[in-house]
């Protein structure tokens, strides 16, 4: 399933990269495809209202990132795996790859490298990732977010 985040989503499509997802960003401007291949497997997420009518495009209501994720949830809930909680990258949407820790020496912090084993770079931008890297707000939240929605589920 892809989600496509319309203009002035760009922080929903961070987070839902963040979860594993597949969330590509269209600028003010760009068009969202008019007719996916596979339209099933496509849903828009906007916050413009004339586009809201469209198939298979979900109206966002809230301002607030967090906000937006709650109110898409119902949406995502069913692609969301744990095991793909920050595979992705946030600013690419591309699937990161597992690097060997010496290959990456050179471009992390002597302690990060020093105290993570596993370290997964983006092979688009090539940023380094590891677990903790995303230790902010943003990350909290949504660790709290999954154990919430696979409780809910249980
Ligand atoms: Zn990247």
């Amino acid at each position: 399933m892809i989600f496509i985040c319309d203009a002035m989503l760009g922080k929903l499509a961070r987070y839902l990269r963040m979860l594993g997802l597949d969330a590509p960003y269209i600028r003010q401007g760009e068009t969202v495809l008019s007719s996916p291949k596979e339209p099933a497997h496509t849903l828009v997420f906007t916050k413009s209202t004339a586009k809201a009518g469209r198939p298979g495009t979900i109206l966002v209501h809230n301002n607030d990132p967090q906000e937006q994720v709650l109110e898409v949830k119902k949406y995502i809930e069913p692609y969301v795996d744990p095991d793909a909680f920050m595979t992705r990258c946030m600013e690419c949407n591309v699937q990161l790859i597992e690097v060997r820790k010496e290959d990456i020496e050179s471009f992390v912090p002597e302690y990060i490298y020093h105290h993570h084993d596993e370290f997964r770079t983006c092979p688009s931008c090539h940023k380094v990732y590891w677990e903790g890297s995303h230790a902010d707000e943003m990350h909290l939240w949504l660790k709290e977010f999954l154990q919430k929605t696979l409780n809910s589920e249980a």
